[in-house]
């Protein structure tokens, strides 16, 4: 009876030791899931990113600037890795997410190309040389704005996004709306040629929302005419400009901004309180 006494004791302590490194085993296991879960969020809620410029840039203004446009609610850490290579490191992926989605960005005219890290990425070894656009097409005839249109126009334009969403239900709407990822390396694209099931050709034009500077020279990005090697090798000041402002899609904010009634445009004219005249005397 002692034996089984004693038996049931060394059995019961076994056990216990037993739920103890059991209970450890599984706090080592979430302890180390958590941590890769974090590793793994760190490296998702890290963006790099350059300006399209050759000049030097004030680094201080830029990110304080670019963190008061953005207002990323956890905040951003933004550090200069290599020449004007920046680290962008977001603390919430809603926040990282809201910011490459809202695209794109600038200061002081310089266009921002970002992308975001993946794990084990090294942040001046990812190539930075696309940036994403909303781009309007015109011109399309009756019956070709569809999603099927705009993916293939906006393969054209660059690499194709997304399609707007809401472009096939505005009454009136004189365009269609692709969110494209431009290569700066190459020029704009303007326009495209397509022919109708009759025969007929027609051309439809591409406006781009928030381009930054580019040479209407070339159609590149990042620079204007004075400093564009095309027009320097030719020797010809006057040779022709095939691209130019038109290909900035007007701003929404200036379309939908309503002159105030308070405001008087001259001397003379109406107010709120009846019609004033110049000053006299
Ligand atoms: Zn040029």
């Amino acid at each position: 009876m002692t034996f089984l006494v004693h038996g049931d004791v060394k059995k019961g302590e076994r056990e216990r030791q037993k739920a103890i490194q059991e209970a450890e085993l599984s706090i080592m296991k979430e302890l180390r899931e958590s941590r890769e879960k974090k590793d793994k969020a760190k490296a998702g809620e890290q963006s790099s990113g350059r300006l399209l410029t050759d000049r030097s840039v004030n680094f201080g203004a830029m990110k304080n600037r670019l963190a008061d446009i953005w207002r990323p609610v956890k905040g951003v850490l933004i550090r200069e890795i290599e020449g004007q290579v920046y680290l962008f490191q977001f603390f919430h992926e809603f926040d990282v997410d809201r910011i490459l989605e809202g695209g794109p960005w600038s200061f002081d005219n310089h266009l921002l190309l970002l992308h975001k890290l993946k794990q084990g990425k090294i942040p001046t070894k990812v190539p930075l040389n696309l940036i994403p656009f909303w781009v309007q097409i015109y011109d399309l005839p009756v019956g070709y704005m569809s999603e099927t249109i705009g993916m293939q126009l906006g393969n054209f334009i660059g690499k194709f996004l997304a399609y707007y969403t809401t472009n096939n239900s505005g009454i009136g709407r004189s365009y269609t709306r692709v969110r494209v990822a431009v290569d700066v390396r190459k020029p704009l694209m303007r326009c495209k040629k397509i022919s109708k099931p009759g025969g007929d050709c027609v051309m439809i034009k591409f406006k781009y929302e928030r381009l930054g500077s580019f040479c209407f020279v070339c159609g590149t990005l990042g620079y204007t005419e004075s400093f564009c090697e095309k027009l320097f090798s030719s020797n010809d000041k006057n040779m022709a400009r095939e691209w130019g402002t038109w290909l900035r899609a007007p701003d929404k904010r200036s379309i939908q901004f309503k002159p105030s009634k308070w405001l008087r445009e001259s001397l003379g004219g109406e107010t709120p309180y009846g019609t004033i005249g110049a000053p006299t005397g």
